[in-house]
């Protein structure tokens, strides 16, 4: 249920209602909006005859249910868009939009430190590199695992340049979080409730990325475990589901980015490389997903595609990037936004 306060409500009356929430066994999610403060009851359903009550009492203007069963991702229980700090400056969920690129996975140094460089001088703000790699056949390439982790923060180091890489298990999230800015929940953990249960108790941000056969609505509940665990920096990335089409790896669904910026107030990105699995079809669907609405983009850059480890087709070379990064520009003052 939301509470939402009057507009002159005084401190004392809305400290008295966040007590009598919790009385009733609630758990309270505050939302001070511009204007009013407005409260999410979070808890058992059964009993919320009690807190239709509430509207009697002082300061209080109404009390409405939560429609959606993704209670704290929803925008019903707060309706101003969240921002998420990474690091380093660098934010994502305002009119400033983030650009995440690097290499599918960490090789050597020497790539690392090389698309770092690139990404840097073209504009970029947050470095992303695969340490732990989930790969469809046990035969491929895994990952450096610690190493890369170690490599990666050298690169945050030497750039200043906030981190991203993947957590694919309960084992390796302490080590993770020592060493990225950001952990990515990659397509297929995203009903892993137990890891999504573990990275909601760390106090890093969290990037969720869609399944391949996720429903909007099964991704912003696979949200709700995490903000339900206590940590409120979520941020979707939709990255193409599986369809009967195989001209591309994924169907990119940009219509999840106006359906989302809709239904939740969590940032949005959006990933091209793996959205279409082809380096020549990735700018022209970051630049549609920039026009869409989404608040970033995830973009797979490595400096010799053809030498990568993973996912070569799909990344994009130092130069190619840096034409994307320019017509981006373009793109995002059109849509009223900064880069
Ligand atoms: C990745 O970002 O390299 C990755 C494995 O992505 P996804 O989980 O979307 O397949
Ligand atoms: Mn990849």
């Amino acid at each position: 249920m939301i509470i939402s306060m009057k507009k002159g409500a005084t401190p004392q009356e809305i400290s008295h209602v966040r007590k009598l929430i919790e009385e009733l066994g609630y758990k309270v999610h505050e939302s001070q909006g511009s204007e009013r403060m407005v409260f999410g009851a979070i808890g058992d359903e059964r009993s919320k005859h009690r807190l239709t009550s509430l509207e009697a009492q002082p300061g209080v203007e109404k009390v409405i249910p939560i429609l959606a069963p993704y209670k704290l991702a929803s925008r019903e229980t707060k309706q101003e868009s969240t921002v998420i700090d990474l690091g380093h400056g660098v934010k994502v969920g305002n009119r400033k939009l983030l650009v995440i690129a690097g290499p599918c996975a960490v090789e050597s140094q020497d790539q690392i430190m090389e698309v770092a460089a690139a990404m840097k001088e073209c504009g970029a703000h947050m470095l992303r590199g695969g340490a732990f790699k989930p790969r469809t056949s046990p035969y491929a390439f895994q990952g450096l695992m610690n190493d890369g982790l170690y490599l990666l923060a050298k690169a945050r180091e030497a750039y200043s340049l906030p981190v991203i890489t993947e957590v694919m298990d309960t084992a390796s999230l302490e080590i993770i979080s020592e060493h990225a800015d950001c952990l990515q929940v990659g397509a297929r953990n995203i009903q892993n409730f137990q890891l999504l249960k573990e990275v909601g108790k760390t106090r890093k941000p969290v990037l969720l990325k869609r399944g391949m056969s996720t429903t909007i609505e099964e991704f912003l509940m696979s949200a709700e475990y995490v903000l339900s665990n206590g940590n409120h920096q979520v941020i979707l990335c939709e990255r193409g589901i599986r369809t009967f089409e195989t001209a591309t790896r994924n169907t990119l669904d940009l219509s999840a980015v106006p359906v989302l910026k809709e239904k939740t107030h969590l940032p949005v990105i959006v990933d091209p490389s793996h959205g279409t699995g082809h380096a020549r079809y990735v700018m022209p669907m970051a630049y549609a997903a920039v026009a869409a609405g989404a608040d970033g983009l995830m973009i797979e850059v490595h400096p010799r595609p053809e030498e990568a480890l993973s996912d070569g087709p799909q990344s994009l070379r130092p130069n190619e990037f840096k034409h994307l990064m320019e017509g981006l520009r373009r793109i995002a003052s059109a849509v009223d936004r900064d880069i």
